[in-house]
């Protein structure tokens, strides 16, 4: 294992009975990085994870972390790491400050206020005297974050950390994550099921599917296979694609779909021009729209339509 890796894995494997939940996952994550694993329900994120943090033992293969090899029971870098997996859990009956002080007492801080700087830190202040029992799922999500926050780790490990959050919750916990990566130089491997998402903050992602790493594609790259499209719904879709044909667009459509597909720069970046169009030609759009390719989209590419 070499340690200029925050971690790494080689030929990570873990069967349960017939089912390969991780088939030989080989992946190096580089000290600084925001790494997103992406993946569908199922695909061996929270499988892989847990590996990594040591709390499954691998059928094959192995586990680096900070210059250690990772194994169930063994000594690990763990004061260095924050994770996040599993539903989140807490004392129901502790208020939001006394389930962080528990944290800070397991975790030997001894700085009185830590945490009352990662309550802030999450927007968790007006919760901070709530039992955590009554916490709405976002607050609890929040609050999980907290706890791998609260020591300061060098590296964060979150399975799914946007679960449960609402939109802005979303776009907070994503500025959170870049802003420990900028300003501390923290080392972030998350999960998701949302490319779109991961791509906002990511500065590489690591596709996995049916337990297998597919795919790794730096921020450049992963532009590219965010690539937009221009959806259009009109009454006559027939005779819209001929209107756009004739003009020149490359036009794909199939009447099951009940909308045509754009997706060339000229279309993608003029949809007013198309909507003109339209309009000029009697087909006018009841809605046209600029859509991110989505992961699952990006998945039928990958595997040739296989799910
Ligand atoms: P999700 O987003 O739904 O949590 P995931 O990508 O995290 O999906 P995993 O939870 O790692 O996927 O599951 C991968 C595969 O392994 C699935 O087929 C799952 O049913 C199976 N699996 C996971 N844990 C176990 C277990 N303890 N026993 C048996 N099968 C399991």
């Amino acid at each position: 294992m070499s340690g200029t890796y925050a971690i790494e894995t080689t030929g990570l494997s873990k069967a349960y009975g017939r089912v390969l939940a991780v088939d030989s996952v080989s992946l190096q994550v580089v000290p600084g990085e925001i790494y997103g694993f992406v993946g569908l329900n199922g695909a061996g994120k929270t499988t892989t994870i847990r590996a990594l943090l040591g709390m499954i033992r691998p059928t094959a293969g192995s586990v680096g972390m900070l210059g250690h090899t990772v194994t169930p029971g063994a000594r690990g870098p763990w004061h260095r790491v924050g994770h996040l997996v599993e539903k989140p859990a807490a004392y129901p009956e502790l208020t939001v400050r006394e389930n962080l002080e528990i944290a800070r007492r397991l975790h030997a801080v001894s700085s009185a206020h830590a945490v009352s700087r990662v309550v802030e830190r999450m927007g968790l202040t007006s919760e901070a005297d709530r039992r955590a029992g009554v916490l709405s799922t976002g607050n609890l999500q929040r609050l999980a974050l907290a706890r791998a926050l609260l020591h300061e780790p060098e590296l964060l490990i979150l399975d799914e950390p946007a679960n449960g959050l609402d939109p802005a919750g979303v776009v907070e916990i994503r500025q959170l994550l870049v802003a420990l990566a900028r300003d501390q130089g923290v080392t972030v491997f998350m999960s998701s099921h949302i490319l779109p998402e991961v791509g906002r903050l990511a500065t590489r992602v690591g596709i996995i599917h049916k337990g297998r790493l597919l795919e790794e594609f730096d921020a450049r790259r992963l532009e590219e296979v965010q690539a937009l499209r221009l959806e259009v719904e009109t009454r006559d879709l027939r005779a819209a694609a001929a209107v756009l044909t004739d003009a020149g667009y490359a036009v794909s459509w199939q009447s099951g779909e009940g909308k045509i597909v754009l997706r060339e720069p000229r279309a993608v970046n003029a949809p007013d021009e198309v909507a003109t169009l339209l309009v000029n030609k009697g087909t006018a759009p009841m809605r046209l729209a600029i859509v991110h390719e989505d992961l699952e989209g990006h998945f039928l590419r990958l595997t040739g339509g296989s799910q």
